[in-house]
């Protein structure tokens, strides 16, 4: 204000001077406009003064902010940005070894990965001007000439985003890049400042050239495409230099809005956005009006489904799974994109060491070439056609290593490049060949069971009487009493049920997934439908009906717990990487954990013998069986609906699981031999032909025997200590001979078997009117009433055998076709029945005692309890 003063008393004084000779109208008019003008004069100084004040202030103002902002962004913006493993000067081939017997390291010469391979990197003298013409006409016109940024695009941009008008972020195909492969989002000032100063900085150092091709071969196109090459196989199937003007400008009109864009799901869409980009191209100058014109009236011919094809050199589902396992390695390891995965595998010269067995490997696949053929032939049928058959999957693991060493992924001849891989991505499921692993081994180590003990196999029951869902046997008749090994061997449902519950579906969920790895089950998920689902249930994980199911890898990988005396091992497809340079990139040696005692692998090694030896899968061939000296161990699995087939089993040398069904799954129909076992049966033949042509017989590996082990005398029935009566059961003796640990031999005696006074003249349980001489001891196994407490009548082998002590004053039932301790029963619970007796052993006999049988008022009938509190809720037991 003080430059104002002097100005204004200056005005104030010539004023005065001049005042009387001011008296003409010219002069009053002089004297208006030079007023006027003083008061413009001060209406401008004025103004100038507070331009200057506002200037001054903005100066101070913005030099702080913009010493704020490069503290800021010192402290937290990251400026500098390198993709290493982009490096375009990188085209070095990849190569595979195997370890042969003597250790060496042989190159898989048919298997090196090139660069021209990668499915997913093209490089830019491949790339048509068309194509990229495209992206940048309509992404970034002046992406030739900026330097990283379109400042003018950025303030439009940000006007029209502070307007509302846009949201769009204005970024050049740099950033656009550098947000790609950083999956940094802009939604905060600080990501955008980052990624100007990233893009400034990069372009200092990469040339256009460069950034395109890193551009082209990164971006996301819609239907799971990443990258041109890729998106010009999925839409056109073809490779990017065939490419035709309207084909280029339908590619780069996806990348904005990928789903409303999408040529295949959005075809009007599409057609409009390329129309503008085509339209751009033209007044950009890039294309003639003749191309335009013809291009806007070409019709976009897509690709139909199926069709889609690679031009890379087809592997081995061996070699095949070893790129899945390297891709995914890199990217969890070293934290690598999917992107710079794929670059670094096929042009990075890696060296992959893996673990394929050639022999072993090249034996499946001459199986596999010819499965159908095999099956149906077995089977006196016709072979369905292709496209309807089945397929099948089996992986193999070498139990001396653990390594994954043959890997099938479909029945064939192998015609894609890394397609679907049945053996390592399938999931489906395992049925029954679920239950050594899920219930038996895990109710063994946690001393639920032992190897000998024995279980009744009836319907699981709540504690009120009311039956599990989904708990019976496939026939519908139950053995009753029984030992685990018949469970095992016959693959029963109930007792792997009942073993569930007991242990409780979150402890088997738990051990599954983080002591075999199964990595495919599922907690509890919703799905895009909003259904809840989870593997938690009982039909789950004790038969194998599962949310999503298995992969035959990890089916395989598991099993080879029970020939590797109970430690897991990762069956792992490398054992390492080294770079270039020959330095260790990844070292894949394998998670191992003892998860099960010895003691437990040895049992589940014997129960496992069983089921080939003698129960559903003894149809595992019978030579391989001879010839490995009966050391062949195994479990079959059919889901209830027969729309899939498995079997897991193993000898010393090899573990194997097969899956075999139909891909979009539905029922297979009858087959006299399950075609997993017949595929498993042909494949473990054809892989130990080696070791039997080259071992002796009686040289040939065992499983691990324990030398504490003893075999000790137990009753069938209970499980314990034999006795003298186990041995007049009606059935014949029940004594059997189970292996123990020397500590763990069993020391209680039999307490089941009672020993009852029998009339042979009545063939029942005698009462105390029989005569002596009429009578015999024989033993019946004593129950109680809650143990068999069904809602109907079922069918249970051993019911006539069944003893229950009755109270003082009992009147003993008239009805002679039922067990003397009927009446225990209220009327609408019943114990089961044997089938094909009219007089079951357990009957009184009315002959000798009638007596009994009249009501002297003093004994009722019990009634049933319907609400009972103690009953678990349906909830935990959901099928
Ligand atoms: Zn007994
Ligand atoms: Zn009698």
């Amino acid at each position: 204000m003080k430059g104002l003063q002097p100005m204004k008393g200056t005005s104030r004084n010539k004023n005065e001077r001049k005042k009387e000779t001011l008296s003409s109208t010219w002069a009053i008019t002089k004297r208006i406009l030079k007023t006027l003008g003083m008061y413009m004069l001060k209406v401008f100084t004025y103004s100038m003064n507070v331009l200057l004040t506002v200037m001054l202030i903005g100066i101070v103002a913005g030099s702080i902010m913009a010493a704020a902002l490069a503290i800021y962004c010192n402290e937290n913006i990251d400026a500098y940005f390198e993709i290493q493993d982009l490096q375009l000067d990188l085209d070095e081939t990849t190569t595979l070894y195997y370890q042969n017997d003597a250790g060496e390291w042989i190159e898989l010469e048919e298997d090196r990965l090139y660069g021209e391979e990668n499915r997913l990197w093209i490089s830019y003298d491949r790339i048509p001007s068309n194509l990229y013409q495209a992206f940048v006409a309509i992404e970034d016109k002046r992406f030739f000439t900026h330097s990283g940024v379109d400042f003018r695009r950025t303030l439009g941009a940000f006007l029209g985003f502070a307007a509302g008008t846009t949201s769009y972020g204005g970024s050049t195909i740099t950033q656009q890049l550098i947000k790609n492969i950083t999956h940094e989002d802009d939604t905060t000032i600080q990501r955008k400042m980052q990624e100007i100063l990233r893009a400034l900085d990069f372009e200092t150092r990469k040339t256009k050239e460069e950034i395109l091709e890193m551009y082209l071969n990164t971006i996301y196109l819609s239907q799971g495409c990443y990258g041109v090459q890729t998106a010009s196989a999925k839409y056109f199937n073809k490779d990017v230099s065939e490419l035709s003007l309207v084909e280029c400008a339908a590619i780069a009109a996806i990348p904005q809005y990928p789903t409303r864009w999408d040529p295949i799901q959005n075809p009007a869409g599409n057609k409009e956005r390329r129309d503008v980009i085509l339209k751009e191209m033209f007044t950009q100058g890039i294309i003639t009006k003749e191309d335009y014109e013809e291009a806007k009236n070409t019709e976009l011919v897509l690709a139909t489904e199926g069709q889609e094809q690679t031009t890379s050199t087809v592997h081995s589902y061996y070699i095949d799974t070893v790129i899945s396992d390297v891709l995914k390695d890199l990217q969890k390891e070293l934290g690598y994109t999917e992107t710079m995965a794929y670059r670094m595998l096929y042009s990075g010269g890696l060296k992959i060491y893996t673990c394929l067995k050639p022999n072993v490997q090249n034996a499946l696949e001459d199986v596999y070439e010819s499965a159908l053929e095999t099956i149906y032939a077995a089977e006196k049928k016709k072979i369905p056609d292709a496209g309807v058959a089945p397929q099948s999957a089996i992986s193999v693991v070498d139990n001396s290593t653990g390594y994954l060493v043959g890997v099938v992924g479909g029945i064939g001849k192998k015609e894609t490049a890394r397609g679907l891989n049945r053996a390592t991505q399938s999931t489906r499921q395992p049925g029954s060949s679920i239950k050594p692993i899920s219930i038996y081994s895990i109710a063994l180590e946690k001393g639920v069971i032992s190897f000998g003990s024995s279980v009744d196999d009836t319907p699981a029951l709540y504690k009120n009487g009311s039956p599990y869902p989904r708990n019976s046997n496939t026939t519908g008749t139950f053995s009753g009493r029984n030992t685990v090994v018949q469970a095992v061997k016959s693959s029963f449902n109930t007792i792997p049920m009942k073993l569930l519950i007991e242990m409780t579906p979150e402890y088997i969920y738990e051990f599954m997934t983080t002591k075999y790895h199964f990595s495919t089950l599922v907690y509890n998920e919703v799905t895009p439908t909003g259904r809840v689902v989870s593997d938690l249930g009982l039909s789950s994980l004790s038969l194998g009906g599962l949310t999503y199911g298995v992969t035959t890898r990890e089916m395989t990988q598991a099993y080879a717990t029970f020939p590797n005396n109970g430690t897991f091992r990762e069956a792992i497809s490398y054992q390492y990487i080294e770079t270039k340079d020959g330095e260790i990139l990844i070292s894949n040696m394998p998670e191992t954990e003892q998860i099960l005692s010895e003691e437990t692998a040895f049992s589940m090694n014997e129960l496992l013998k069983g089921v080939v030896s003698g129960g559903t899968g003894s149809k595992a061939s019978p030579t391989l069986k001879k010839e490995m000296n009966n050391q062949m161990a195994g479990k079959t699995g059919t889901t209830n609906d027969s729309k899939d087939l498995y079997f897991s089993g193993y000898t010393p040398y090899y573990t194997a699981a097969v899956w075999f069904g139909y891909d979009k799954p539905k029922s297979l129909g009858r087959f006299s031999t399950s075609p997993a076992l017949t595929l498993w049966s042909k494949c473990m033949d054809a892989i130990h032909q080696p070791i039997i042509d080259s071992t002796a017989k009686k040289d040939r590996l065992t499983f691990a025997s324990m030398s504490n082990m003893v075999k000790c005398k137990i009753c069938k029935v209970s499980g314990l200590k034999a006795t003298a009566a186990c041995e007049l059961d009606p059935r014949g003796s029940q004594v059997t001979q189970s292996y123990f640990m020397v500590s763990k031999q069993p020391k209680t005696e039999c307490n089941m078997h009672v020993q009852v006074k029998w009339c042979t003249v009545s063939k029942s349980v005698a009462g105390p009117d029989c005569p002596e001489e009429t009578c015999k001891v024989i033993s019946l196994v004593k129950l109680n009433v809650t143990d068999r407490y069904f809602e109907t009548n079922i069918k249970v082998n051993d019911a006539q055998y069944i003893y229950m002590t009755v109270p003082e004053n009992y009147v003993y039932p008239t009805d002679t076709t039922k067990a003397f301790f009927i009446n225990l029963y209220p009327s609408n619970r019943y114990p089961g029945y044997s089938i094909n007796t009219t007089r079951p052993v357990n009957s009184f006999c009315v002959e000798h005692n009638q007596s009994l049988t009249a009501d002297n008022g003093s004994y009722k009938r019990p009634t049933d309890v319907k609400d009972n509190k103690n009953a678990p809720s349906q909830t935990t037991a959901g099928g």
